[in-house]
């Protein structure tokens, strides 16, 4: 038999240190995924120590276990049915109170619990004095200290979590939250009535399922109804009259009494064990926020930090791409002399090294992107703009958090709904996922800048930020209608948390930036992968095409005559003659291009597409460039490339192909619009799903967009034809 195993859960607010102790204790054998069937993130690792084999769990953090959000049911439930042998809770000691009272939530479930005082640092840099001790004993629990970014405490702690688990003190512990004696006398009876009704049935603390259908919780009430059958009905509708008795005493609604009770009691607890010097140093969070979030300077300063953000990404990350986009076009180069010609060394370089190493340039604007967020999240100005936004937000009936996403959009829409999962209520968060896509990521721009460079020379500029503001209109718009109808319901309450500003762990920065960065390279290989195979194999295949004409005779004859030629003509003449003889073979390369393609799998999948686009203006070959960009939006300007039969990189001919292509100022706009809004690519639909858990949502945001980018895109071709606009 080897050593034995003990479960120890992390729980604690938001801020109060969890991952960092998490990360000490577990150190780099951690595993990180999600909890099943939703999209919160579980932390889990495993150690030998001391003796034992500790599974270490980190829960989310929350502020209270009332299951008002997703974070605070996985949390609960996780103690509730997982039992694990031990709750450590870490406290943010500069901030008991309201570390608190997620602490007496948990202290009323049945499980043995130890309390950790973290930031232990920063409470006595404030001139705040704890007495564990008398914690200890008034609430009969372990207390420990810890400050967890100096690994200070933690193996105490740890210590005696075993300690606890191993100990065989009775459950429930009597010292708990009390409650006044009215409301002590309610829960008594009720109590008293569930354990002859339920017994054992529903296996927790009959106490807690007293208060908890007091304050008339609905997940524990659905649960009653399942395992109680039919006494189910009974049972609430005794919670109702006692629930009513209780609103008659106090004249509020119970949740609301029980919250003040609580508040009451840790305020109790506070004053007994806490005592602030009278020296305490000038709060310098404080005076920080007197100018970040000032009223007039908050908002300059915030967008002056985007700006910069994206400036840093953008400017900085140009670097690091161009050194990848060489050692892509020096790795495709060097395999192409290498490997003998076939269809997979066809496949190799034109379809998966030049499809996924499209998508891997981006690594460093996204390393940079997520750098530059982790900052603001670990300094805690995040939470100020959110702050500051909040106001703009409620327009679409959404709060200033949902604005994060957002931002983040303009870089990479996927990250931007990832970070959606800070929010915390499910309906905000899948509405947040669902207008993000309209946040034009810079995938698109190339887009933008080839088409309005053609066709509004003069005013490209203003043509391009006038899409990235509809895009924004838009979302807006989108945002409301779903309020109004599929996201019906209140937003959950929400206190914009304010944590005291800390100078970033580059460790954690570190961390951060890498966690997220990671499941972006996974993703996106597999995915752009499989599309660029798919796109290569459409655009290549069949091979047994009937061209108009032989394309290779024609090349072999067209070497002949040159090489006659140069037999025949001077020296000076020889130059002209090259340049000619390289022009044509460049022309039949290009027929020869532009036919396999209009006769491949993708020119018949265009031709076929071509009447759904035609009334938006666009023909076949702009139809196959907009179905590429469905795997990702950066192919999009390359398969007009090569649809429009013009080298890749020659930005001028490729202006040149579309003018003569009877694409008009009209129908670029139209499609600029349309690539705005229509479905992201498919990372951020692959996104979407997995964040949604859902593939509803992630079908529906495809369908909404598709036909909302059509309806635009109509409605400016067909209006502008209808005012004149149509001709070039
Ligand atoms: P979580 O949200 O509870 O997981 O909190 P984190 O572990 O991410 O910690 C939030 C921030 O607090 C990080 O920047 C940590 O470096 C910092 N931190 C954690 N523990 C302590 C501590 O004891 N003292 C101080 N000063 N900072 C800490
Ligand atoms: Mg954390």
């Amino acid at each position: 038999m080897g050593p034995k195993q003990i479960r120890i859960a992390l729980a604690g607010n938001p801020n109060s240190g969890k991952t960092t102790i998490f990360n000490s204790i577990t150190g780099t054998r951690q595993k990180v995924g999600n909890w099943p069937g939703v999209t919160v993130e579980k932390k889990e690792g495993s150690i030998h120590k001391f003796g034992y084999h500790l599974k270490i769990i980190d829960l989310p953090g929350t502020y209270s276990l009332t299951p008002f959000s997703i974070e605070e049911i996985v949390a609960r439930n996780f103690v509730l049915e997982e039992h694990p042998d031990v709750v450590i809770v870490i406290i943010d000691a500069s901030n008991l109170e309201r570390s608190l009272y997620l602490a007496t939530q948990i202290r009323e479930l049945d499980c043995k619990v130890i309390f950790a005082l973290n930031m232990q640092d920063v409470a006595r840099s404030r001139g705040i004095k704890i007495d564990a001790d008398k914690m200890s004993q008034l609430l009969d629990v372990p207390v420990v200290f810890t400050v967890g970014n100096k690994n200070e405490g933690v193996d105490i702690l740890l210590e005696k979590a075993i300690e606890l688990a191993e100990s065989d003190i009775e459950l429930p512990r009597t010292r708990r939250v009390k409650y006044s004696k009215d409301i002590e006398k309610c829960i008594e009876n009720f109590k008293t009535y569930l354990e002859k009704t339920i017994g054992d049935n529903l296996s927790y603390n009959p106490r807690w399922i007293a208060i908890k259908l007091l304050e008339d919780d609905k997940i524990l009430k659905d649960r009653v109804i399942e395992k109680t059958g039919d006494k189910g009905s009974e049972i609430l509708e005794q919670a109702r009259i006692h629930r009513s008795h209780i609103m008659n005493i106090f004249d509020d609604d119970p949740e609301i009494t029980f919250t003040d009770e609580r508040y009451g009691f840790i305020a109790g607890i506070v004053k007994e064990v806490m005592t602030t010097s009278t020296m305490q140093r000038i709060d310098i969070s404080r005076n920080i926020d007197m100018v970040l979030t000032n009223r007039f300077l908050g908002f300059p300063i915030f967008i002056f930090f985007i700006w910069a953000m994206f400036q840093l990404t953008f400017t900085l990350g140009a670097y690091p791409m161009e050194w990848i986009e060489t050692g892509i076009g020096m790795l495709s180069g060097f395999m192409g002399a290498r490997l003998p010609d076939s269809i997979l060394k066809d496949l190799l370089i034109d379809g998966i090294i030049a499809g996924v190493g499209s998508v891997i340039i981006f690594l460093p604007n996204i390393l940079i992107l997520f750098f530059c967020i982790a900052i603001f999240e670990d300094t805690g100005y995040m939470s100020r703009a959110a702050f500051l936004m909040d106001k703009i937000m409620h327009l679409i009936g959404l709060h200033g958090k949902s604005f994060i996403p957002m931002l983040m959009g303009f870089g990479c829409n996927v990250p931007a709904i990832m970070a959606a999962r800070t929010l915390e209520s499910e309906k905000d968060r899948i509405l947040t996922i669902l207008i993000t896509p309209f946040m034009s990521c810079s995938a698109r721009l190339p887009i933008y800048i080839v088409l309005a460079g053609t066709f509004f020379p003069r005013r490209a500029g203003t043509v391009i930020f006038s899409i990235y503001l509809a895009g924004i209109v838009l979302s807006i718009l989108t945002g409301r209608l779903f309020r109004s109808t599929l996201l019906r319901g209140m937003d959950a309450p929400f206190v914009m948390e304010l944590p005291p500003y800390r100078i970033p762990m580059l460790k954690s920065l570190m961390i951060h930036m890498w966690d997220r960065s990671k499941m972006f390279l996974k993703k996106m290989g597999g995915i752009i992968l499989i599309g660029s195979v798919i796109i290569w194999t459409l655009s290549s295949f069949p091979s047994n095409i009937e061209y108009s004409a032989d394309y290779a005779i024609k090349m072999k004859v067209a070497k002949q005559t040159f090489e006659e030629q140069t037999t025949l003509v001077q020296e000076k003449e020889l130059g002209q003659l090259k340049q000619k003889y390289e022009e044509e073979t460049k022309d039949l390369k290009r027929k020869l291009r532009t036919e396999t393609t209009e006769k491949s799998y993708i020119g018949h999948i265009g031709k076929f597409m071509a009447p759904f686009f035609a009334p938006i203006g666009i023909d076949w070959r702009g139809s196959v460039a907009l179905l590429t960009g469905f795997v990702a939006k950066e192919i999009v300007v390359s398969t007009m490339g090569v649809l429009y039969a013009v080298e890749d990189d020659e930005a001028d001919a490729l202006k040149h192909a579309l003018r003569e292509s009877g694409m008009t100022p009209l129908s670029a706009l139209g499609m600029m619009f349309f690539v705005l809004l229509y479905v992201p690519c498919l990372a951020t639909i692959a996104t979407i799903r997995k964040e949604t858990q859902s593939w509803r949502w992630a079908l529906f945001s495809v369908a909404y967009s598709t036909l909302l980018a059509w309806g635009v895109a109509f409605a400016i071709y067909q209006g502008g034809m209808l005012l004149g606009f149509g001709i070039a």
